[in-house]
């Protein structure tokens, strides 16, 4: 029998990490998720304050690890250099610019900063300049390499499958599904799906995209009483999201990205509510807000 896609959730929090009393039981790290496939290695989806977490639990493993990010805001790429691996001779640690494939050539992103690429083709290593952060990226053990060309090709020749889509966000964003053994997984985070400017994705793009997923993590940052103030600012409310889901007829909807505003009680409201909210419509999909800790087995 092949072994499951296991995804975990290090960071859940969106914009910027808020610790505290409040945060505590969901969560303050900002965005990070793993998803491990034995044989293949892990895919790491963004490199919030979150990833530290992760990186403490592969100290002293040789597990091929690639991270693939939504978008290089700061909240996505922060905990990149608290990255434990990152300093472990030896270690194939692999990433992927976050913007489409320019032609470049493949090759360690130095080496592409010397051949005169655009700025911020490798926004993990290009904050790691001595100034930034106080290690620079050439003189790490592991030597991570950026690819640059064919990206999704090249991760399904290493063992993950992998489809993804614009988001609407701005400064630009994706999404990804991750498909193994039949299931799938969906992961839409920083994505308004009904902003004010122009859509880069419809709505019955994304529910085409996410269609029967098993899972399906998407950004729920707000709530109505957000609005409109923060209508435009690159986020769902829940109730879009549940909406997301129902169209896609997904199995498992997790809220994710919440506001660091937000606390414990206010996501245990919003989780019993979106549950009542799917109910009242006779959909019988599961729903769970995302806590640091959670993880799910996808057949
Ligand atoms: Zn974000
Ligand atoms: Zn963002």
């Amino acid at each position: 029998m092949t072994p499951p896609m296991i995804a975990r959730f290090w960071g859940v929090r969106g914009s910027i990490a808020s610790p505290g009393l409040s945060t505590a039981r969901y969560g303050g790290n900002t965005s990070c998720v793993s998803i491990h496939i034995a044989d293949a290695g892990i895919l790491v989806l963004d490199a919030g304050t979150g990833i530290r977490g992760l990186g403490k639990t592969l100290a002293g493993g040789n597990e091929k690890v690639f991270i693939l990010l939504s978008h290089a805001h700061w909240d996505h790429v922060q905990g990149f250099p608290f990255f434990t691996p990152l300093y472990e001779a030896g270690r194939k640690i692999t990433m992927f610019p976050t913007r489409l494939s320019t032609g470049s050539p493949c090759g360690r992103c130095l080496a592409l900063r010397e051949q005169g690429s655009p700025p911020s083709i490798c926004p993990l290593l290009d904050q790691m300049d001595g100034e930034r952060f106080p290690v620079r990226v050439e003189d790490v053990p592991s030597q991570p390499k950026c690819i640059t060309q064919d990206e999704m090709c090249f991760l399904r020749d290493q063992g993950f499958e992998v489809a993804r889509i614009p988001a609407n966000h701005p400064g630009g964003a994706f999404g990804y599904k991750v498909r193994h053994n039949g299931g799938s997984l969906v992961y839409l985070t920083d994505n308004e799906l009904e902003p004010p400017y122009p859509k880069v994705t419809r709505f019955e793009e994304f529910a085409a995209f996410a269609r029967h997923a098993d899972v399906l993590i998407h950004d729920a940052q707000y709530v109505e009483r957000d609005m409109p103030h923060k209508h435009g600012w690159g986020h769902s409310l829940v109730h879009q999201a549940c909406n997301l889901a129902q169209a896609a007829e997904v199995k498992h909807l997790i809220l994710y990205h919440h506001d660091p505003d937000r606390t414990d009680g206010e996501l245990d409201s919003i989780q019993e509510n979106a549950r009542q909210w799917f109910e009242a419509r006779g959909c019988r999909l599961r729903c769970t807000v995302a806590f640091e800790g959670l993880s799910l087995e996808i057949a």
